[in-house]
């Protein structure tokens, strides 16, 4: 009797265990092949990873209205900065945000949403402080800002990346 009864709160413990485990594994544990953030016909290689200005980041030049996608799935957030982003959209993914900036105010997703990668988003536009029609696109992970470039080469090739691996340095001027 005292055996079945050990094994039982052994496996009930066990049990526990897994749905803990589940829990605590975040989404962003398994990397998502990342998606162009605007149509491929309007954009190159070479604008994808041009250094930004100041931060980590990238500026694609793009007219008014281009349709912009997430390059990595999540929960998305609509935001405006005065000044700043502009309409601008984040996407949530774990530790990381997926920033897109400078939109025209047309949103496609709604906050709160979950969107995969390659979701149709926003459109770009030439909001907040901006001297000129482009997307502006920018990663955080925990908070610290990344090197997008590799990431939008990969979405270029169509190859797999860890956006864990983007470096926090090399690609501003
Ligand atoms: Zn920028």
């Amino acid at each position: 009797m005292t055996m079945s009864i050990r094994t039982r709160a052994v496996a009930g413990a066990i049990g526990t265990l897994s749905v803990l485990g589940v829990v605590a594994a975040p989404a962003s544990a398994a990397p998502q092949l990342p998606k162009l953030p605007v149509p491929r016909a309007q954009t190159n290689l070479t604008e994808l990873t041009s250094k930004h200005h100041d931060h980590p980041a990238v500026d694609i030049p793009v007219p008014v209205g281009t349709a912009v996608y997430a390059v990595i799935g999540g929960v998305a957030t609509r935001f405006y900065e005065a000044g700043g982003c502009g309409y601008g959209l984040n996407i949530t993914r774990g530790n990381s945000v997926y920033t897109y900036c400078h939109g025209n105010g047309t949103y496609h997703v709604a906050s709160g949403a979950t969107v995969g990668a390659g979701t149709l988003i926003m459109r770009s536009g030439n909001t907040g402080s901006s001297t000129g029609p482009h997307l502006h696109v920018q990663v955080k992970i925990d908070g610290q800002l990344r090197c997008p470039q590799n990431l939008m080469k990969a979405a270029w090739n169509g190859t797999q990346i860890d956006p864990q691996s983007l470096p926090s340095s090399g690609c501003t001027y």
